[in-house]
C-alpha cells in the first residue's frame, strides 16, 4: 500500500505502539480531538463521559482553566531549564507543598519524570542507604504478590511475579522476595494469622533486605483489590522490628483517591520512602516525586559516593511543576474530601449487580468502584458497547472499574454506573 494514502487510524495501527498491545493485532484506538471537564470528544463527534481519569491522573477534569492559566504563565517565563546547578520557583513551591502535606518525617524530595522512575529512585535510595551504613549485603527487596510498581526493570522486579511476566525477563531482573498477597479485605474482619508467613519471611531474609515495598491499601493495576489497614500496620511494625525500610508506592492512591489524602493514613502509619505520581499534575504532564526521611538522606550523603546517584535530564521540569502547583491548590479549594465521599456514596449502587450470574465481586473504596467478573471480558467488544453508551471505561481481564475525575456530577457518574450495570448482561463481551 502506498503510505501516502493510509488514514490516520491505519497509520496508528501499523506504526505506533500503544500500552500493552500487539503490533500485528492491535485493539482499536479511538481518536480524541479534545476533552473538557469530564467529557472526551472523539473525532467522530461523539462525547464520552470519562470514567478512568486517564489512569488515576486527571482528578480535576480536562482543560481546567486554573491549570491552563498556571501553565500559560509558566511557558512565558521558562518551560525548561536543567536542574543541575539551577533551581526555580515552581520546583521550590511544589516541594514546599509536598513536604507540608506529607508526614513530618518525610522532608527530602526527589523530583522524577514518571511513576516508574520514582520507584527506581526509591529503590536506589534504599540500597544506597544500606551501602552507606556499611551493610551492602542489604540489597534485596521484599514485597507482596499481586502488586504493580511500574514497567522499568527494578519496578518490574517487585510487580506480581506471574502477571508481571517475570519469566520473560528472567536472568536480567533482580530477584525479590514475595510474600503472599494480603487476604483480608478492607471492609472485612482482620485475621491475625494473616501476617504469620510475612513475619517468617522477614525473619528469614532481613539480613539481605534493603526495603519492603507495597501499594498502601489498594493493589491497583495488579488486581484492583482493597486490603485491610491492619495489614499495612503490621508491615510497618515488621519493618521496624527487622530493620528494613518501608517504601509506600502511592502513585495511584495519593491525593485523595481512597478517601484519605494518602492511603497509608487508613493504617495511621508513615513510610520511610514515599512515591507519588499520576494525579500530581492533575494529569497534565508526567511528573513524579520520591520523598524520604532526613536520616536516609543524611546517610546516603555521608557514604562513599557522597551524593545520591540519579539525575534525569528533565528533572523538576518547571512546566510540569507549575501544573502540579495549580492542581494541588485545586485539591484544597475543591474540598476533595467531600468530592470523594459523594462519589463513594453513588458508587455503592454498583452493588446492585453483586449477585448477577456473571459477577464475582463488587467493591467500592473512595472514588474507586470495581466490578470483578467471573470470566475475562473481551476488551474490544466491551469498549465498543461503552463508546456507544457515551462513556469511557476501559476494563482489563476480569475487572470493570470506574475511577472518575473528582469533579464529576452525580448525573454523569450515574451514567457510568448504569453503563457498567448494563454491559455485564451482554453475551458478546464474554468472548
Ligand atoms: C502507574 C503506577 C506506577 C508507574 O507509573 P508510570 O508513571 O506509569 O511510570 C507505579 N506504581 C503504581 C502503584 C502505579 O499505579
Amino acid at each position: 500500500m502506498n503510505k501516502k494514502y493510509t488514514s490516520d487510524i491505519e497509520f496508528d495501527q501499523q506504526h505506533i505502539w500503544h500500552p500493552y498491545t500487539s503490533m500485528t493485532q492491535p485493539l482499536p484506538a479511538y481518536k480524541v480531538v479534545k476533552a473538557n471537564g469530564v467529557r472526551i470528544t472523539l473525532e467522530s463527534g461523539e462525547q464520552l463521559i470519562d470514567g478512568m481519569a486517564s489512569w488515576w491522573s486527571v482528578v480535576h477534569g480536562y482543560n481546567h482553566q486554573a491549570i491552563n492559566r498556571a501553565m500559560h504563565q509558566q511557558i512565558d517565563q521558562v518551560s525548561h531549564v536543567m536542574f543541575g546547578g539551577l533551581t526555580h520557583q515552581p520546583a521550590i513551591d511544589l516541594c514546599r507543598k509536598l513536604v507540608a502535606m506529607t508526614p513530618a518525617n518525610l522532608d527530602k524530595v526527589f523530583l522524577a519524570d514518571s511513576g516508574s522512575v520514582a520507584v527506581e529512585v526509591a529503590i536506589k535510595m534504599a540500597i544506597q542507604y544500606w551501602h552507606s551504613k556499611g551493610k551492602a549485603q542489604k540489597n534485596t527487596l521484599m514485597t507482596v504478590k499481586g502488586g504493580y510498581h511500574g514497567d522499568t526493570f527494578a519496578a518490574m522486579s517487585v510487580c506480581d511475579p506471574v502477571n508481571g511476566m517475570h519469566q520473560l525477563f528472567q536472568g536480567f531482573m533482580a530477584k525479590s522476595v514475595f510474600a503472599p498477597q494480603p487476604k483480608s479485605q478492607f471492609h472485612q474482619c482482620w485475621d491475625h494469622a494473616e501476617t504469620e508467613e510475612l513475619e517468617q519471611l522477614f525473619a528469614q531474609h532481613h539480613q539481605h533486605l534493603a526495603a519492603f515495598i507495597i501499594e498502601p491499601i489498594v493493589q491497583g493495576a495488579g488486581g484492583m483489590r482493597f486490603y485491610h489497614p491492619e495489614y499495612l500496620k503490621q508491615c510497618r511494625l515488621l519493618c521496624d522490628k527487622y530493620d528494613v525500610l518501608l517504601i509506600a508506592d502511592e502513585i495511584a492512591t495519593g491525593f485523595g483517591r481512597t478517601g484519605k489524602l494518602f492511603a497509608f493514613e487508613h493504617a495511621e502509619i508513615s513510610p520511610d520512602i514515599l512515591c507519588l505520581g499520576k494525579a500530581l499534575t492533575g494529569g497534565y504532564l508526567t511528573l513524579a516525586a520520591t520523598l524520604c526521611t532526613k536520616a536516609i538522606a543524611d546517610t546516603i550523603s555521608s557514604g562513599d559516593a557522597g551524593v545520591f546517584m540519579h539525575g534525569p535530564t528533565f528533572m523538576g521540569n518547571p512546566l510540569a511543576c507549575s501544573a502540579a502547583n495549580a492542581s494541588l491548590s485545586l485539591l484544597a479549594e475543591n474540598q476533595w474530601q467531600t468530592q470523594i465521599i459523594d462519589i463513594e456514596t453513588c458508587l455503592q449502587d454498583l452493588k446492585s449487580i453483586a449477585n448477577h450470574d456473571n459477577v464475582a465481586d463488587v467493591r467500592v473504596l473512595g472514588a474507586i468502584g470495581v466490578v470483578e467478573t467471573k470470566q475475562s471480558v473481551n476488551t474490544a467488544a466491551i469498549q465498543a458497547h461503552f463508546v456507544k453508551m457515551g462513556v469511557w471505561i476501559r476494563p482489563f481481564g476480569k475487572l470493570i472499574y470506574i475511577m472518575p475525575p473528582y469533579v464529576i456530577s452525580k448525573n454523569d457518574l450515574q451514567q457510568l454506573i448504569d453503563a457498567v450495570k448494563q454491559v455485564v448482561q451482554y453475551p458478546d463481551i464474554w468472548n
